[in-house]
């Protein structure tokens, strides 16, 4: 059967809204991926976009075209599968720069879909490369979608552009792959191109687990009887290591406790007592695409996302909490994808970014964790922030920087936490 492969690798689609990243990962994950979808996973999946893919090969056909999703080749023989990846689809509403950060922190390459019919770049198509810049995917196949809607002198002038953007970004050596997603046209050279450019990591399965937490669920129905209680749901991806039933898991920064007045975050502890990973049950799960976890928690201690942006894994091998830190700064040139005249008129007015001042309010998105902070000391090049809500993260870890321009939050740069 199709799809009982365990995904094995992460692969965000990326760029401006409409087009086409959605309908590209229908058209790759095929129509049997809807199959598999328990509850747990589709409530998962909905929010992040998660859709799994297996990429096949007809044994008896010529490279590019031998490579399919489909389980049946032309010829009617039967295709062999080569591996399953997971594509995390930034939803199309979204344009806080958040989501798509935290999402790209379980990446491990990246499509950017760039429609041949608009001019290059489009505001998020801009960001969202930015993005993969700063947080370093260098695994980028470009999608240029919707070329059954012009000429072949537009897909080519439109080519010239793509190339032209890129040059000198994370994307500079990106295959550039002229697709229709609608039409189902050349994804044989997409899935090739993917192939070759998002390798699987070498991933180390004795190194201790280390679970990104994305979202959390109580999955129980109104009115569910004590006995019949089922144990809080994580959902997420699994960046190292492995995970098994029965195994002990610490979940930091944990819970919010208050004593004396003063609140104070304290880590949670429970046993895996069921996983889920590509839609099916599991007994052990290694990194690679969308995870649920039942846990022996309190299912009112995971209700409605209240555990996302934790980090969870073996007891006492978890990063520290920080309920405030030092970072080093390295703000960006100017900001990017700016459309509105709110942000172009915000900082320098012409869209450079001041300096970070002590006292103003900062948005930070560490791993899966977004947070807010208030600046309690700035100098050149680093500043202290003081968190609204704590994160655990390892010295070293890059942080997204969050400035409140006009109406909503703007990247304005690449912080690195201090020990
Ligand atoms: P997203 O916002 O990037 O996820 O874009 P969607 O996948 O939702 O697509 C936006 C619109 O473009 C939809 O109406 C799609 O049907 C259409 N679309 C997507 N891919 C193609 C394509 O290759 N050709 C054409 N003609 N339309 C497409
Ligand atoms: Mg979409």
């Amino acid at each position: 059967m199709a799809g009982t492969q365990q995904p094995e690798v992460n692969i965000g689609l990326v760029g401006h809204v409409d087009h086409g990243k959605t309908t590209l990962v229908q058209a790759l994950s095929g129509s049997w991926t809807d199959q598999h979808s328990e509850e747990m996973k589709r409530g998962i999946s909905i929010r992040l976009g998660y859709a799994d893919a297996t990429f096949r090969r007809c044994p008896d056909v010529d490279e590019p075209e031998c490579y399919t999703v489909e389980q049946e080749c032309p010829d009617g023989s039967e295709s062999e599968p080569l591996r399953t990846v997971s594509f995390v689809d930034a939803p199309g509403h979204e344009t806080l720069m958040a989501t798509m950060l935290s999402g790209a922190s379980l990446m491990d390459g990246a499509v950017l879909v760039i429609s041949a019919s608009e001019p290059v770049p489009q505001p998020q198509t801009e960001e969202h490369l930015m993005a993969l810049d700063i947080i370093g995917i260098d695994n980028i196949v470009i999608a240029q979608n919707k070329v059954d809607l012009v000429s072949t002198d537009q897909a080519r002038q439109n080519y010239e552009e793509i190339q032209e953007f890129v040059e000198g970004t994370v994307a500079e050596d990106a295959p550039v792959v002229p697709v229709s997603a609608g039409q189902e046209v050349n994804l044989d050279l997409l899935i090739d191109a993917i192939e070759r450019e998002i390798p699987t990591p070498d991933r180390d399965p004795d190194a201790d687990a280390r679970m990104h937490v994305a979202r959390s669920f109580d999955i129980n129905k109104p009115g569910t009887t004590a006995e019949n209680l089922s144990g809080g749901v994580l959902g997420g991806s699994l960046v190292a290591g492995e995970l098994e039933v029965g195994d002990e898991i610490e979940i930091k920064p944990g819970r919010e406790v208050e004593e004396g007045g003063q609140t104070e975050y304290v880590p949670i502890e429970t046993t895996i007592r069921s996983l889920q990973a590509g839609g099916e049950t599991a007994d052990t799960v290694t990194p690679g695409g969308l995870l649920g976890v039942g846990t022996g928690l309190d299912p009112s201690l995971t209700k409605g996302d209240a555990l996302a942006g934790r980090i969870a894994g073996p007891p006492g091998s978890l990063p520290p909490t920080w309920q405030s830190f030092t970072m080093d700064v390295d703000l960006l040139d100017r900001i990017v994808g700016s459309t509105e005249d709110a942000t172009a008129a915000a900082d320098g007015g012409d869209g450079t970014i001041d300096e970070i001042s002590t006292g103003e309010p900062l948005m930070m998105t560490v791993g899966t964790a977004t947070t807010v902070g208030a600046v309690t000391s700035a100098r050149e090049g680093e500043c202290e922030v003081s968190l609204k809500r704590p994160v655990a993260a390892e010295p070293g870890a890059k942080i997204a920087i969050n400035r409140r321009i006009g109406a909503r939050w703007r990247l304005i740069g690449l912080g690195t936490l201090q020990g």
